[in-house]
C-alpha cells in the first residue's frame, strides 16, 4: 500500500503537477482544508514526498502554476509551497533547534509508557486519531489538517511529549522532513510562535472530515509549552566559490534527487555516485521511497554521464574517497544538504575526506539563496517578500 499513493519517480511528480495546475486557484483555496480520507480525491496536490526529496522543485511547481494562474488566484497554494522554503531557511539559521529536538526524544523517562504505546498503536479510543495512526502507518502520508489535529491531540489531550510525536511522524511519513516536521510540531505546541498554540476542536474536525469523525473528550484549552531560550540565529553558511574547470564527481543524496542543474552548471562533472544510506532515514516508508527514487535518478544520470554512475547505501568517508579514486577525480560536487541527518553525516566525514586530498564543494540552489535569508522572523514577514522575489525570478524563467 505504501507505494500506491506515491510512485517514486520524477515522471510521476511531473504528471501530478500537470494534473494539479488547473485547480491551483480557487479549487485549492476552497478545498485544501478538507480531508475526505485516503481513498477520496483531495484538493491538495500530494506533491510533498517529491518536493521533500527535491525530485521536483519548488521553483518548477510555482513556475508551472503561475504559467496558468495569476499570483492572486494561486496565492494560497504559492504560500503553502513557500512554507516549506521558509521552514528550511529558518532552521538553517538555527541548527541548534534540530539538535535540541534530537536530544529530547527520551522515551525511557516517560512516566506513562502505556499511554505512548496506545497512541502509537492507535488504541486511544479517540475518534479520528486512531484511524490517522493506521492511515499514517499504512500509507506514509496524512493530510495537513489531519497532521495539525493529530499533533494537537497528542500534546494537549493525551499530554504526551511533543518531541516523541514529531519522532513518530518522522518514522512513518514518506515526506519526513527535519524542518517542516520539527517546526510544525513546535508551532502546534506554542514553542515556535511563542505562546500561540493550535487547539483541535470537535467542530472543526467534524466539519473538515465531512462528518467522518466527531471526537469527544478533546482538550478544551491549549496552554503553550515553554522551553529554555533558543540560541541566537546564525548567518547562513557561506559556500566556497565554484571551480568550474576541475573534473569532479557528482554526489547525489536523498536531500536533492534532481541534481541535473549541477550537470548544466558544471560540464566538468565526469561521473556520479548516488547514496541513500538507511541509517540516515528514520522509517521504512521514507527509505523505500528514497531508495527507488535513487534508481530513478540513476537511469537519467547514466544517459547523461555515459554510464559512469554508481548507486550505494553507505554515506561515509571511505565510500566517498573510493568513489572519487575510482573515477580519477579529487573534487566532489554536491547539492547543498540543509540541516538534517545528511548534513550532519557530511560534516562528520569532512575531515577524513579532506585528509585524503579530496575537496567537497556544496552548491546551494539559487531559490534557497534568494529566499532563505528572509526566514529570520515569522512567516508573515517572509510572505511579504514573496511577490517581489517571484516576480524577479519569473521574468527570468
Ligand atoms: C505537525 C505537522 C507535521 C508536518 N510534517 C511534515 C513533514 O515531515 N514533511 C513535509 O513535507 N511536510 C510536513 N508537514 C507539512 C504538510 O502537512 C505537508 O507538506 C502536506 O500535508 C503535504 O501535502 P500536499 O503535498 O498535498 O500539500 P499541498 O497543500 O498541495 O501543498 C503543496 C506543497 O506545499 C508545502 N506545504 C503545504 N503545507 C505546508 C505546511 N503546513 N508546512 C510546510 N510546507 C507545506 C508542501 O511542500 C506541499 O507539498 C507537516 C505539517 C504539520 C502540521
Amino acid at each position: 500500500m505504501i507505494h500506491s499513493l506515491f510512485p517514486p519517480t520524477r515522471e510521476v511528480a511531473l504528471e501530478r503537477l500537470r494534473d494539479f495546475v488547473p485547480s491551483a486557484g480557487s479549487h485549492y483555496t476552497q478545498g485544501r482544508n478538507t480531508d475526505a480520507g485516503p481513498d477520496a480525491p483531495s484538493a491538495t496536490s500530494r506533491l510533498s514526498p517529491y518536493l521533500r526529496r527535491r525530485m521536483i522543485t519548488e521553483e518548477e511547481i510555482i513556475s508551472a502554476v503561475l504559467s496558468a494562474n495569476s499570483l492572486q488566484a494561486a496565492e494560497k497554494f504559492v504560500q503553502e509551497v513557500l512554507w516549506r522554503t521558509y521552514w528550511k531557511g529558518w532552521l538553517e539559521q538555527r541548527p541548534s533547534v534540530w539538535a535540541r529536538f534530537l536530544a529530547s526524544r527520551d522515551r525511557e523517562s516517560l512516566a506513562d509508557a502505556t499511554a505512548l504505546a496506545d497512541a502509537e498503536e492507535g488504541r486511544t479510543g479517540i475518534d479520528g486519531f486512531d484511524d490517522w495512526v493506521r492511515e499514517l502507518r499504512e500509507t506514509g502520508y496524512l493530510h495537513n489538517h489531519a497532521r495539525m489535529w493529530f499533533a494537537s491531540i497528542w500534546i494537549f489531550t493525551l499530554r504526551l511529549p511533543w518531541a516523541l510525536g514529531a519522532d513518530f511522524f518522522l518514522r512513518h511519513l514518506i515526506d519526513a522532513d527535519p524542518a517542516s516536521n520539527t517546526l510544525s510540531w513546535r508551532w502546534v505546541a506554542g514553542l515556535q510562535t511563542v505562546g500561540k498554540t493550535y487547539l483541535a476542536t470537535q467542530d472543526n474536525i467534524a466539519r473538515y472530515t465531512q462528518g467522518r469523525y466527531v471526537p469527544r473528550g478533546l482538550a478544551r484549552e491549549a496552554i503553550a509549552l515553554t522551553e529554555a531560550p533558543l540560541e541566537p540565529a546564525q548567518p547562513l553558511r557561506v559556500l566556497t566559490s565554484h571551480d568550474l574547470a576541475t573534473p569532479a564527481l557528482l554526489l547525489v543524496t536523498d536531500e536533492d534527487m534532481y541534481p541535473d542543474f549541477l550537470l548544466t552548471d558544471r560540464p566538468s562533472i565526469r561521473a556520479a555516485t548516488i547514496i541513500v544510506d538507511p541509517d540516515l532515514l528514520w522509517g521504512d516508508a521514507a527509505l523505500a521511497f528514497a531508495a527507488s527514487a535513487a534508481d530513478d535518478v540513476a537511469v537519467r544520470l547514466r544517459g547523461a554521464l555515459d554510464d559512469r554512475v554508481t548507486v550505494t547505501r553507505r554515506l561515509d568517508a571511505q565510500t566517498l574517497i573510493n568513489a572519487a579514486h575510482a573515477f580519477g577525480v579529487d573534487r566532489i560536487v554536491t547539492a547543498y544538504a540543509p540541516v538534517g541527518p545528511v548534513a550532519d553525516r557530511l560534516a562528520d566525514v569532512a575531515t577524513a575526506v579532506a585528509k585524503a586530498g579530496i575537496v567537497i564543494e556544496w552548491v546551494r540552489r539559487d531559490w534557497d539563496t534568494r529566499f532563505w535569508p528572509h526566514a529570520t522572523k515569522g512567516f508573515f514577514a517572509f510572505k511579504e517578500r514573496i511577490p517581489t522575489i517571484l516576480l524577479h525570478r519569473h521574468r527570468r524563467l
